[in-house]
């Protein structure tokens, strides 16, 4: 899809035979829509994958946001080995991240302020640390029975 050129490729590699800018209100960006022409379509070998049998003219059409394009190449990227090596660190956190809002608060803010705000984390992130020094601390004296 290449929305700036207003031009978009199906699965069976057509051209999208339309395109319009939507500007909705109450929507603060606007949306693309693209069709494909019916006459593509009726001949073509992936319709059935392709097409809803609800709708009412068989062509295939699509409608998506101004930033699909990035949103694409986000997913693209995400799929990649490197990215996938690097969100493994990632998911190593992502537990005590969980524990730090769940256990300790740290989904909501007390104070106002950023050194405030620091302050009640890194107290936060201290007794985290104190609760699992201690659980390991039991754990190990159990082991060493
Ligand atoms: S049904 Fe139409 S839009 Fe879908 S792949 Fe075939 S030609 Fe393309």
């Amino acid at each position: 899809m290449d929305i700036p050129n207003r031009t978009a490729l199906c699965p069976a590699g057509k051209k999208a035979s339309e395109c319009s800018r939507i500007l909705e209100t109450g929507r603060p960006a606007p949306q693309y829509y693209f069709a494909w022409s019916q006459a593509d379509c009726a001949v073509c070998p992936l319709k059935a994958q392709c097409l809803s049998t609800r709708k009412r003219i068989p062509r295939r059409s699509i409608q998506v946001g101004e930033l699909h394009m990035l949103i694409q190449a986000r997913r693209d990227l995400c799929k990649t080995t490197v990215y996938q090596i690097r969100m493994r660190r990632r998911s190593a956190i992502e537990g005590t991240n969980s524990e730090l809002k769940r256990g300790y608060g740290g989904g909501k803010c007390r104070y106002r302020g950023l050194a405030k705000t620091e302050g009640q984390l890194l107290f936060a992130g201290a007794g985290c640390n104190l609760r699992r020094w201690a659980a390991r601390s039991v754990w190990l004296s159990k082991q060493n029975r």
